[in-house]
């Protein structure tokens, strides 16, 4: 039995510094469920003295604590209990659920387990990185040590607080960083729980501190702090390009951004199975309400199969039915806030008054209180220059285009601002292979649209999407930096 009474649940206090919750004096933000849209609990916003507080315990951390000093498989060692803390934690699986957009059966499935192999996948990484040796002179011998940064900040989205912290964690803390984290003020509650399962696990006090706050409050006072040497942040494009900026003005800081997308599904005549294709354009746009950064927004289809397969997916899109968060029925993700519902309902409506045609859906479900969940809705009629093709909704919107020909629908496919993700679905080898060459996007996924559930492959976009790759061995060597050393003997 996955359900819960959400008023069951107590809520911790969100900031967790130096190796305990503490309770903050400065403003309490309001924070509700997004799936019955109550206030459940006050946040303690985090000031500037606060997150200072907090850089200065992670900065003695580093210093003091010995975790960058442990031999590296004990540090793993470390990480793998908290895994499996996290695994079997209901509390925080239900933190998770009530306070964001995840159904428990999704929370309990999907995210906690992802979250703990992330963290277990950078615990075996913790002794597999070594640097490099270089061909010099005879007298000389040339190297290349990886030493960890020091204090990294993580500032993370609401759509996916535990797995988006456990890719910002897990190889920052593995390479023996400290790292202030701060979760997004909509989904502030399980963050700081995992956070106590780490000191549970083993982690020193202040390797792994939380705060809590808004962007431009606490955000801006922790990328901004003279001791973070480094910023990992998942999030919109407009505040990444702000964090790129505030970081060369405050320190020079190195900076990894993963940012928002406008995937395109290019989807070919010869593509296999109609039913299936349907489920998996379906599943590419509707999965957490159309809130991941990856959704496959644009279908982009080739006239042979084209209306076969819109009218599959009109089918399909009238089968969503909302529900509580904590209802273990539940399968459909409600939007995170009123807000970001009025932004989905904005831009379908400018979409609509330049010509786009709604197939299925295109409102709000009706009946759900205060709670927002949006209709799947699929549109077509859309010119490039169609705001639903333009800007990222971050709701359950796909927008319909065709092609004949092959390179039109290359030509469709690359954005001119985003490039995310691309899924690409032809039997044809070689129009696969052509379609990923050409299609501007950090990653492609042919004849699927989802994650394998590996860690091994980064994920990270081109352009407006991003800079620099979560996931894989890039993340944790972009965890270190890496000291030149030339030694005469
Ligand atoms: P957002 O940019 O509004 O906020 C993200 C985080 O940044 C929050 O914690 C917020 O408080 C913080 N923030 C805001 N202003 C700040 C400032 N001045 N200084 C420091 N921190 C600040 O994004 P969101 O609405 O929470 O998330 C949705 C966006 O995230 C979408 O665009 C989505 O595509 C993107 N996203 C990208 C990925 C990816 O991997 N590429 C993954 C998930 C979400």
């Amino acid at each position: 039995m996955l359900s819960f009474d959400p008023n069951s649940v107590k809520i911790p206090l969100g900031n967790f510094i130096n190796g305990k919750y503490q309770a903050l004096s400065g403003q309490k933000i309001p924070v509700k469920r997004p799936s019955d849209g109550r206030f459940y609990a006050d946040l303690d916003e985090a000031s500037a003295e606060d997150v200072d507080q907090a850089v200065q315990s992670a900065q003695r951390a580093f210093t003091e604590s010995g975790w960058r000093s442990r031999p590296p498989r004990e540090r793993g060692a470390v990480m793998r209990r908290w895994a499996d803390l996290i695994e079997n934690d209901r509390y925080l699986a239900q933190l998770e659920s009530l306070g964001s957009t995840r159904p428990i059966s999704d929370v309990i499935h999907h995210e906690i387990p992802f979250t703990a192999e992330a963290i277990r996948f950078y615990a075996e990484c913790a002794d597999k990185y070594s640097g490099d040796l270089f061909p010099t002179r005879d007298s000389s011998l040339g190297m290349l040590i990886p030493e960890p940064y020091g204090v990294i900040a993580a500032i993370a989205p609401w759509n996916f607080p535990l797995s988006t912290a456990s890719w910002k964690l897990g190889p920052a803390l593995a390479a023996g960083n400290s790292v202030v984290i701060k979760p997004s003020e909509l989904t502030p509650f399980s963050t700081a729980r995992m956070a106590e399962l780490g000191v549970q696990a083993g982690l020193p006090a202040g390797v792994l501190n939380v705060v809590q706050g808004r962007g431009a409050i606490t955000g801006q006072a922790l990328i901004t702090h003279p001791l973070v040497r480094k910023i990992s942040f998942t999030g919109s494009t407009a505040t990444g390009a702000h964090i790129m900026s505030a970081a060369a003005y405050h320190g020079t800081k190195p900076v990894t951004l993963e940012l928002g997308g406008k995937s395109p599904q290019l989807v070919f005549n010869d593509a296999g199975d109609i039913d299936e294709l349907a489920m998996r354009m379906l599943r590419g746009f509707t999965a957490n309400g159309g809130q991941a950064c990856v959704a496959g927004t644009r279908l982009i289809v080739q006239t042979g199969i084209a209306e076969a397969l819109t009218q599959k997916l009109i089918g399909l899109c009238k089968g969503f039915r909302p529900g509580l968060t904590w209802d273990e029925q539940t399968g459909y993700a409600p939007m995170i806030d009123e807000k970001q519902g009025q932004k989905v309902a904005s831009i379908v409506a400018a979409a609509k008054s330049q010509g786009a045609e709604v197939l299925v859906g295109g409102e709000r479900f009706a009946d759900t209180g205060e709670g927002w969940f949006w209709q799947p809705t699929l549109m077509c009629n859309l010119t490039s220059n169609n705001p639903a093709i333009e800007q990222e909704i971050f709701g359950p919107v796909l927008t319909i285009q065709t092609f004949e020909e092959e390179d039109e629908g290359l030509a469709l496919a690359s954005h001119e601002s985003y490039g995310l993700c691309a899924g690409v679905h032809t039997l044809s080898l070689p129009r696969a292979l052509r379609a990923m060459r050409s299609i501007d996007a950090g990653t492609v996924w042919i004849n699927r649209y989802t994650r394998s559930g590996d860690f091994i492959i980064p994920t990270g976009g081109f352009m407006q999407s991003g800079i620099g790759k979560d996931l894989g061995r890039q993340a944790f060597e972009a965890s270190h930096r890496h000291k030149s050393v030339l030694i005469d003997f």
